[in-house]
């Protein structure tokens, strides 16, 4: 007989060639099979979050899935992990001799994007985690999952995301008290408030509002004072039902010198990572960012964008930004020519220029003793072989250009090839420091012109 584990892990392929790529990472990293029978299985869901989606998403395919391996479609339980059962922390009894005061009008300070909307929010495998759960939240705010815990890297979405949470909160309630703010603000409010004495007034202040969203709280790192003084504001407004949304760089466990009490409030409410949107997904932005300008691009500029600038939302749109820019400046349409030209031309302009694949040739040769004519022959000795994949690497690294283009500019070689010279020549440095130094000097002649 199979064991669990087994079955799971062929289900899992069966699965995941059902999904898109990255839905199986985002959605199944922490889920696994309990119990399995040809009548029933078992999959324990990290809380009940997932337990709906997967309720509404995924069940039949995991039915059919363990099927194929248990000879009949089980019935499917999702049980939930045990981080799930969360500890309630005790109440504090109200002091008597302290009513809560009568809710006096805020004036708010809220700031937020007016274009940082659930409308203009992209989703894919890589956020969809992350969307869902912000939606959620909007629909029960302080009763599903708190707090919400966003984490990813560098302009993928999760101020974007927080903000659109508190439009849609205060469309459905106008007067209620979201505070949302940038951690750094936070900390700066509470040393200033510590520094004239008016450490009250900044906890009253905190613990009246009905929402907080604190982005990017991991640089709270090290800060030990004003995590004691966080701590305490979580627990006031989690005891009391109000939605807290974080948003951080890395997973809780992740964050360097941060309060262990901290990390496990963290993980009793809902935690999504956004991951870099794929191919398909940013896509998808980039038609959306022109769009929103009024603007449709072409399939291959959209294409091209999409290939040059790889992991990051926020330099998608500043190159989207900038080749619409360009065109009605120069007033030429937007085609490949033109987006090409921007874009390659974004590449460090180190003292000595744009780096071209000719420099790079001049320099890697003259450093190996070959002539550039030699690094594009056909020849495959391995004294030249050797160098001209050290040069297809460094193109590669230093310039915008395709594997195709690098190829192209060594003699005609095809993608593959400069794909495998980048293998190589990363394994090299990876395995050899005197090797290292000697790509780190090419760099820098190459860089200095
Ligand atoms: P982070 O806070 O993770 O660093 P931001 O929320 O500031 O990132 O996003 C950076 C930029 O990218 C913003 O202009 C935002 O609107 C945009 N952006 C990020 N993700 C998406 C998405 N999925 N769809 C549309 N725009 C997005
Ligand atoms: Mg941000």
């Amino acid at each position: 007989m199979q064991t669990t584990e087994a079955i799971w892990s062929s289900a899992l392929s069966a699965i995941s060639s059902a999904l898109k790529p990255g839905q199986l990472d985002t959605w199944f990293k922490d889920v696994s099979l309990i119990r399995a029978t040809p009548e029933e299985a078992t999959i324990r869901v990290p809380n009940a979050f997932y337990r709906k989606w997967f309720e509404m998403h995924y069940e039949g395919l995991i039915a059919e899935a363990l099927g194929r391996d248990l000879g009949a479609r089980p019935r499917i339980n999702f049980e939930l992990a045990e981080a799930e059962l969360r500890p309630r922390l005790p109440e504090q009894a109200p002091s008597p001799a302290a009513p809560a005061p009568p809710r006096k009008p805020v004036v708010s300070d809220l700031k937020l994007r007016n274009n940082y909307v659930f409308s203009s929010f992209v989703t894919g495998p890589s956020n969809q985690l992350a969307h869902a759960a912000t939606l959620a939240i909007v629909e029960s705010p302080g009763h599903s999952y708190n707090p919400l815990f966003l984490h990813g890297g560098v302009g993928l979405g999760k101020t974007h995301l927080m903000q659109a949470a508190a439009h849609a909160l205060l469309k459905q309630k106008p007067d209620l008290h979201i505070k949302y703010l940038s951690c750094e603000s936070f900390m700066n409010q509470f040393i200033y408030a510590l520094q004239k004495g008016g450490i009250e007034q900044f906890r009253a202040r905190y613990r009246q509002v009905d929402a907080l969203m604190i982005d990017d709280i991991h640089i709270l790192a090290k800060r030990a004072r004003t995590q004691e003084e966080f701590f305490h504001t979580f627990n006031e407004l989690y005891n009391a039902h109000k939605q807290i949304i974080l948003s951080s760089d890395s997973a809780p466990q992740d964050i360097p010198e941060f309060e262990e009490r901290l990390i496990s409030r963290f993980k009793w409410g809902l935690v999504a990572r956004i991951d870099p949107p794929c191919l398909e997904t940013r896509m998808a932005i980039i038609r959306q960012k022109a769009e929103m300008r009024g603007r449709t691009l072409p399939d291959d500029v959209v294409g091209f964008i999409a290939e040059t600038v790889p992991d990051n939302v926020r330099e998608l749109e500043g190159a989207v930004l900038k080749t619409i820019g360009y065109a009605s400046l120069m007033n030429r349409p937007v085609d490949l020519g033109l987006a090409r030209e921007i874009l390659r031309s974004d590449k460090p302009a180190a003292s000595g220029g744009p780096v071209t694949c000719e420099r790079i040739q001049d320099v890697v040769g003259r450093w190996y003793g070959v002539t550039p004519a030699e690094l594009q022959a056909k020849t495959r000795a391995r004294s030249i072989a050797f160098p001209r994949q050290v040069g297809m690497y460094l193109a590669r690294r230093l310039t915008n250009r395709s594997l195709e283009e690098v190829g192209t500019a060594f003699g005609g070689r095809d993608h593959s090839t400069v794909a495998h010279a980048c293998d190589r020549i990363e394994q090299e440095i990876a395995a050899n420091p005197e090797f290292t130094s000697t790509v780190k000097s090419l760099v820098e002649q190459i860089k200095a012109g």
